[in-house]
């Protein structure tokens, strides 16, 4: 089954705006795929669907073959999740953080912390493991949020705007791990404002604005001529 397959795809918001105007879109297991737009375009409100952050107006969502309306549990299965917002508890400690995670997922305690441990170590926030999140700085936030989303070992990864607001040395060493994740097997979907992003990461990319995919396909094909 494809990673993601999603068809026509609307979402109108409680105020009445339309942030998606049935949108079309297909990722292959063992993509690096980008979904590259300017702010405002339907970016998050897609992923957020995707990730049941966000209730769908209608059309149809199909992750890793599994359908989000009727097969809710193996679509949480499947994928990972890292939103923009820092949603986790602040004033907990980077470990139990992660390791929290691993027991929603119904792991093992044990296997939780080699879990954590193997993550972390990854991120280079094994030293910070005792550390409360709110005194991470905002690079390391968005590693906790990785290492977190990772735990339970998802074939699907999906990073809203993974590294808006992230240093450039930090940014890269994100990229280096996220490369590398994707060697070893794992589907990323990302959405990204910054071309260079788009260009550096992913092989195949859909450019959205106005809640319209605009063009599908592989990036050096559709980046050629900026
Ligand atoms: P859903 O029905 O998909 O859960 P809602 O329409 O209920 O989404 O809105 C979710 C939240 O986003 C609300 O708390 C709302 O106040 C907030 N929100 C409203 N307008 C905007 C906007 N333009 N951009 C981002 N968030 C918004
Ligand atoms: P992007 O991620 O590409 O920046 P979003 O998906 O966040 O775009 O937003 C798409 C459009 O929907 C924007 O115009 C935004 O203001 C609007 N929007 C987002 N969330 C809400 C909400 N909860 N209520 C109303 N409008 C929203």
């Amino acid at each position: 089954a494809n990673a993601l397959e999603i068809s026509n795809l609307v979402k109108v918001y409680d105020n009445g705006f339309k942030a998606l105007n049935g949108i079309d879109l297909t990722v292959p297991q063992g993509d690096f795929f980008a979904l590259l737009g300017p702010n405002g375009a339907g970016k998050s409100t897609s992923l957020g669907i995707v990730s049941s952050l966000v209730n769908k107006t209608s059309g149809t969502v199909k992750v890793n073959g599994f359908d989000l309306d009727s097969q809710r549990e193996q679509v949480k299965r499947s994928l990972g999740v890292v939103p923009q917002e820092f949603n986790f508890n602040a004033f907990e400690k980077v470990l139990d953080i992660v390791v929290q995670q691993a027991g929603y997922y119904g792991l093992p305690r044990k296997l939780a912390l080699t879990r954590a441990e193997t993550y972390l170590k990854q991120l280079d926030l094994w030293e910070k493991r005792d550390t409360a999140a709110r005194m991470l700085s905002g690079g390391m936030k968005r590693r906790l949020m990785i290492a977190r989303a990772l735990v339970h070992e998802p074939k699907i990864l999906i990073l809203d705007e993974p590294t808006a607001g992230v240093d450039i040395e930090i940014r890269r060493s994100m990229w280096r791990f996220l490369n590398e994740l994707n060697r070893q097997g794992t589907t990323i979907i990302l959405t990204t404002h910054y071309l260079e992003e788009a260009e550096t990461l992913c092989p195949n990319l859909a450019i959205i604005g106005k809640g319209n995919i605009i063009a599908q396909g592989p990036t050096k094909a559709l980046l050629k001529d900026k």
